[in-house]
């Protein structure tokens, strides 16, 4: 009787391991909740999310952002397109954003508690893990071709401050006085002492026809910051990643969490050591780990296939994509697919 008891029982534990091992196989393949073939170029981008729904929008407010949303990735696109790199791509869609005053991102950054402007941005590039930042400049037009130039021109990663803009005027970048970046917009929104989260972080994430992912990220951070406060977009691994061997990612949200949950390595970890799949990573660390964290935002990524992922927690992102195979949208709301 207890000879046949053990004989069932380690007959039941082998086929129950041999089912959990099949089920975990399929788990584990990056590849296995993918609706696309591999696409030869691919770019997702982000203008920041928030609490932004329809009915704090106006009709042609709403509209201004999804043209100038389709102006920046047009911009990329055309690039990637036609053969260009993912970091060129990364850069001049950025540019795009950051010119436009609807972002919180160059012109049109948030102010400081002081009434200034502050700006941070980080791009990184897949295919080598090089990587450079700027955070807290205050007169460097476009932060992220700072960031580039401290990624290829210097042996640093992160130049903050007067150090950074130095660094900037050497390499002949367009330096502007600080007031370029004041817009009444931005300024009233400080002086009602806005109760609600606002922003528009700019990101951009894109694979190139020679497989090079790479991911950038600019902003004027929080409203209302302190103290030179850095957020997470030029810190890299949190706001911003790209591995060739995972996938290229650009947050936006509470900064803070960002950086403690280091968001953007963590998906591209999910799925180097775990098997995730790019949606299953990212829905994973925006929904499930940043929601329990109580840290409200979302990410923009891309993988090394061109699969797309767009998670948020927030009642809105800004977003767009667009891939080789034809397929393209801008969407705003939580609603929309
Ligand atoms: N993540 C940015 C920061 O904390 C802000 C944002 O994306 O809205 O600086």
């Amino acid at each position: 009787m207890k000879t046949k008891l053990l004989f069932y029982s380690s007959l039941f534990l082998i086929l129950f391991c041999i089912t959990d091992c099949k089920n975990s196989k399929k788990t584990s393949d990056p590849q296995s909740d993918t609706s696309v073939a591999k696409q030869e170029w691919a770019i997702v981008i982000h203008g920041g999310a928030g609490v932004i729904t329809r009915a704090n929008m106006t009709p042609e407010l709403d509209k201004e952002y999804r043209s100038a949303l389709a102006e920046a990735m047009n911009t990329g696109r055309k690039i990637l397109a036609e053969g260009g790199s993912a970091l060129l791509a990364v850069e001049k869609t950025i540019n795009v954003m950051e010119d436009n005053p609807l972002f919180n991102a160059g012109k049109g950054a948030v102010f400081t508690h002081d009434g200034k402007n502050e700006l941070d941005a980080a791009i990184m590039d897949g295919s080598n893990l090089a990587a450079g930042s700027v955070a807290c400049v205050t007169d460097i037009k476009n932060p992220i071709t700072a960031a580039r130039y401290v990624m290829t021109k210097s042996v640093h990663v992160m130049l903050t401050g007067a150090g950074a803009s130095q660094f900037a005027k050497e390499q002949g970048l367009e330096i502007v006085p600080p007031s370029y970046f004041y817009t009444e917009r931005r300024f009233n929104e400080l002086q009602e002492i806005l109760k609600k989260e606002k922003n528009g972080t700019v990101g951009c994430c894109a694979l190139d026809k020679n497989g090079n992912l790479a991911a950038g990220t600019s902003t004027g951070g929080m409203p209302d910051k302190k103290y030179n406060r850095v957020g997470d977009a030029p810190i890299i691994g949190a706001g911003t990643y790209a591995n060739n061997n995972t996938c290229a990612v650009s947050a936006t949200g509470h900064g803070e969490f960002f950086i403690r949950w280091t968001v953007a390595h963590d998906i591209s970890a999910l799925m180097e050591y775990k098997g995730l799949s790019l949606t299953a990573a990212s829905d994973l660390v925006v929904n499930d780990k940043l929601v329990k964290a109580g840290g409200s935002g979302g990410v923009i990524c891309v993988d090394k296939s061109g699969n797309i992922s767009m998670p948020f927690n927030s009642e809105g992102m800004f977003r767009g994509f667009a891939t080789a195979d034809g397929k393209e949208g801008i969407y705003i709301y939580k609603d929309e697919k």
